[in-house]
């Protein structure tokens, strides 16, 4: 059993219009840990019709929430962020346990999360509009930005709060009130945020948790309501894009995270210890399945040995385990299908000639544990450089010309993160410009800030969260045009 020192965390009732409730059939979905395949608790398993309550509810908060002053919410959002802070050790323990991921990390993850609220809340008061110069006498032109209405948020199980806060802090920072799926694997983090929201002062309606039995029903509602006026979501492309279908009939606004292909280059004149640091950081961070984790590690000829060599000593020094048992860097694998991609992408790079350098196979652990891998030789005809592999494995693959580098890396129809290694001004300069992506680590193998815009290009997906950018997403630009005067 989990060891909370707040007990009123685990919750097993999701949250609608400031009750918490059971499914309508009474129907219950299993969460389980990963490390072990053990029962965590059971939450509702809800379809359309709790979604819909929650989509009502959350319509009449928006009048009174967005009436507010900005200084009010922005008050609201300080003190989430200071009860999410407060609970940080057991909000980790719980996503640690639902989600596999080591403790420290999970830690991190907690005050990641929270930073998006805590940056909102300051956010909130700086929603400026504009005057414009008038085209005519007697006018007025002038530029009111306001809330767009309720907000639909489906996350992801690889990061069961962050990305959760980072949807939500802005979107209720700029008067919107919020309708959150979670992923079913994941949603225990999802609603200790919502008792930690009530506690806040959140008004009832304002932030909900349905917790899906059946993902497809809920998520239809969600894009087919028109009372919903945005929908923010992130997980895999092939969703990404069948929701975004979904909104066509209603227009709804979007913004989407979808899958990445990270490229990590290392050019000849790289700092190699800065390298292989960015590199572990970058691959094996959440076992490998977050979506800026370097999928394609692309590596110039004259450093390719000593590079892989390198990498090796310190994968060797991983340590692969259950996350609240020990001190490990490595936890499972989300589930028995994750594990399976990630056996079809070395099977596939090994069938065509790549050679495994360390790992490979499944850990001796059992469950969803895999070994921290390394594969060398890999080509762009293999498995791993096509499609995310979402998990520790590290293919290795030949460049010789700066040229090559930038046409490898950009031959994809992803442009999430892409991250490079060099020493050269100019090539710094060079490479920098010619990325079809949306965020670029020169240098440096973790780019995750509140302060800073994160979003994709291309199929990776459309607006940016976090920064001053992100609050922009869930606002409507009104212009006022007064005559008369
Ligand atoms: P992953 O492969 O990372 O699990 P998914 O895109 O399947 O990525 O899942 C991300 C989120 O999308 C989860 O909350 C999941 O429940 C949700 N989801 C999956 N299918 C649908 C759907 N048809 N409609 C709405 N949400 C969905």
């Amino acid at each position: 059993m989990l060891d909370l020192s707040d007990s009123a965390l685990l919750r097993d009732h999701a949250y609608i219009n400031g009750s918490w409730v059971a499914a309508q059939s009474g129907e219950r979905l299993a969460v389980t840990n990963p490390a072990d395949g053990s029962l965590i608790i059971r939450v509702p398993a809800m379809g359309a019709a709790e979604t819909r309550q929650a989509i009502e509810a959350a319509d009449r908060a928006w009048g009174p929430w967005k009436a507010k002053t900005a200084k009010e919410r922005s008050a609201v959002l300080r003190r989430w962020f200071e009860l999410i802070m407060a609970a940080q050790n057991d909000l980790a323990k719980l996503m640690t346990a639902e989600q596999g991921k080591p403790l420290a990390e999970a830690k991190g993850e907690v005050a990641y999360g929270a930073s998006f609220v805590e940056w909102f809340a300051e956010e909130a008061k700086r929603v400026y509009g504009d005057t414009i110069p008038e085209h005519m006498p007697g006018r007025r032109i002038v530029v009111v930005k306001e809330p767009i209405g309720v907000v639909a948020a489906i996350t992801p199980w690889n990061f069961p709060l962050a990305m959760i806060t980072r949807k939500c802090a802005p979107a209720l920072a700029a008067g919107c009130p919020v309708v959150v799926k979670p992923a079913e694997d994941t949603p225990l983090s999802a609603l200790a945020l919502a008792e930690l929201a009530e506690r806040a002062g959140f008004p009832p309606g304002v932030f909900n948790v349905i917790t899906a039995g059946d993902p497809k029903a809920v998520g239809f509602e969600l894009t087919a309501n028109p009372k919903v006026r945005k929908l923010s979501f992130t997980g895999s492309t092939e969703v990404g894009k069948l929701l975004m279908a979904q909104c066509a009939a209603t227009v709804k606004k979007l913004s989407l995270e979808l899958g990445g292909n990270a490229p990590f280059m290392v050019f000849d004149d790289a700092d190699l210890d800065a390298a292989v640091a960015g590199a572990m950081a970058s691959k094996y961070r959440n076992t490998g399945q977050t979506c800026v984790c370097a999928n394609r590690l692309l590596v110039q000829d004259g450093i390719y040995d000593a590079f892989t060599a390198r990498l090796a000593e310190a994968v060797a020094a991983l340590k692969v385990g259950p996350g609240l048992e020990g001190d490990f860097q490595q936890g499972p694998l989300i589930n028995e299908e994750a594990v399976r991609k990630v056996e079809r992408h070395i099977a596939d790079a090994v069938a065509k000639g790549a050679r495994v350098v360390m790992g490979g196979k499944r850990h001796a652990r059992g469950g969803t544990f895999f070994e921290p891998t390394i594969l060398a030789d890999v080509t762009p005809d293999m498995a791993p450089a096509r499609e995310e592999t979402f998990g520790p494995v590290a293919p290795l693959f030949r460049f010789k010309t700066e040229e090559e580098a930038v046409r490898m890396a950009n031959d994809t129809e992803f442009g999430l993160a892409a991250y490079f290694y060099s020493r050269d001004v100019g090539r710094v300069w060079r490479v920098s410009r010619a990325l079809e992506y949306g965020i670029v680590g020169i240098n440096e193998g973790l780019i995750s800030t509140e302060v800073a815009p994160f979003g994709g290009v291309k199929e990776s997906g459309l607006g940016r969260e976090g920064s001053k950018y992100g609050i922009e997403d869930f606002l409507e630009v009104k212009y006022l045009c007064m005559g008369g005067i």
